[in-house]
């Protein structure tokens, strides 16, 4: 989605790949296993370094969970990024079985966002600093803070293009800085 938007995109595995990047997407998975892989590649300690001297990062679903500041139903020893001042229960909208496809409206934007949410968790809290842009059922599914943005779904599992426009548009805010 990224490169038909034109952004030269990379898999980042190990520290070095992310040296080459000025922006990261964290992506769905299972934030358990991605928590223990952060750690075994030694990745968690940079991404967090370059978080906090302003890299744009945009977690979905499970890497929307690893930038939160506190994991409700998480493992006791799942680490999270506390990159956006959000509290997410993770699997909050059902198992497996309950994922589920909805419209939702996008902030500035007249046309629904067809969203798909894949064991979502779902925001629990929200601090004053972060901005919703989206919201389902009463909970913001879509958030934004400096250089952060979350999302509980999966915004490229459809054609719709306009929540990595909106990446885009930080990361290209976040470079003029
Ligand atoms: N339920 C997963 C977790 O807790 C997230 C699912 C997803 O990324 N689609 O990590």
């Amino acid at each position: 989605m990224l490169e038909r938007l034109g952004a030269p995109t990379r898999e980042v595995r190990l520290p070095h790949d992310l040296e080459e990047c000025d922006a990261l997407v964290m992506p769905g998975g299972e934030s358990t296993t991605m928590s223990k892989l952060l750690e075994t590649s030694q990745l968690f300690d940079p991404i967090a370094k370059r978080i906090a001297d302003g890299m744009p990062i945009f977690g979905t679903c499970a890497g929307m969970i690893l930038l939160a500041r506190d994991v409700l139903d998480g493992r006791d020893d799942q680490r999270s990024f506390d990159a956006i001042d959000i509290d997410v229960q993770r699997n909050a909208y059902g198992r497996q079985v309950d994922s589920f496809e909805t419209d939702i409206v996008l902030q500035g934007h007249a046309d629904l966002l067809h969203a798909v949410f894949i064991r979502a968790p779902r925001i629990v809290r929200m601090g004053s600093g972060v901005t919703a842009l989206a919201e389902h059922q009463d909970s913001p599914v879509l958030v934004r803070s400096t250089n952060v943005m979350a999302a509980s779904f999966h915004p490229e599992l459809t054609d719709d293009d306009r929540v990595h426009r909106m990446f885009l548009d930080l990361v290209t805010t976040a470079h003029e800085k």
